[in-house]
């Protein structure tokens, strides 16, 4: 079955519930969590006046399509943020496909690997935890060379162990 590798974030409400809960339902309609990394707070960039993130990164196997993997990751953030327009009014979960094996895709409605991902230590960070020796498909470099060479100046802390 394909492996596939998501970042879950968020930063309102009770971020640890969400990501817990995001996670039972990737893994009943998405298909079983095979690694899980830390969860790692980063401060909100830019807008500073909002509160830090949480990040985590699953590796998954999935028996569905890269279309499929969307379609059902866009209605569990639609499903987890009906909950929060109840007490809040904006996202508490955003769910991202960074790789989908070694898969090079681009459509208009998804590109894969996720097209930031190397530039970002609240990404590579967690996934070199579950996948350091994993080979980005494009640029033909691993997660720990991309992490050690990331310029990404903002610091990501391990907030809690897997
Ligand atoms: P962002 O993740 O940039 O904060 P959204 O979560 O609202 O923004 O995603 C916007 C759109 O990005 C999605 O509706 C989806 O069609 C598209 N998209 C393209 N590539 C990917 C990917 N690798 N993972 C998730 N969404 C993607
Ligand atoms: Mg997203």
């Amino acid at each position: 079955m394909p492996k596939l590798y998501l970042l879950l974030g968020g930063n309102l409400g009770d971020r640890i519930g969400y990501l817990t809960q995001a996670r039972e339902l990737l893994a009943s309609q998405i298909g079983p969590i095979t690694k899980s990394s830390g969860l790692y707070e980063t401060a909100a960039w830019g807008k500073t006046d909002q509160p830090a993130f949480l990040n985590q990164v699953l590796e998954l196997q999935t028996a569905l399509t890269p279309e499929q993997v969307l379609q059902g990751i866009n209605q569990i953030e639609h499903e987890l943020g009906r909950v929060r327009q109840e007490h809040w009014g904006a996202r508490v979960i955003d769910i991202d496909i960074l790789f989908y094996d070694n898969l090079v895709l681009q459509t208009q409605r998804l590109t894969i690997p996720h097209p930031q991902l190397h530039l970002r230590r609240f990404t590579l960070l967690p996934l070199a935890e579950v996948a350091p020796s994993l080979t980005h498909p494009v640029l033909g470099i691993s997660i720990d060379d991309l992490l050690k060479n990331c310029p990404d100046p903002l610091e990501v802390r391990l907030l809690e162990q897997p």
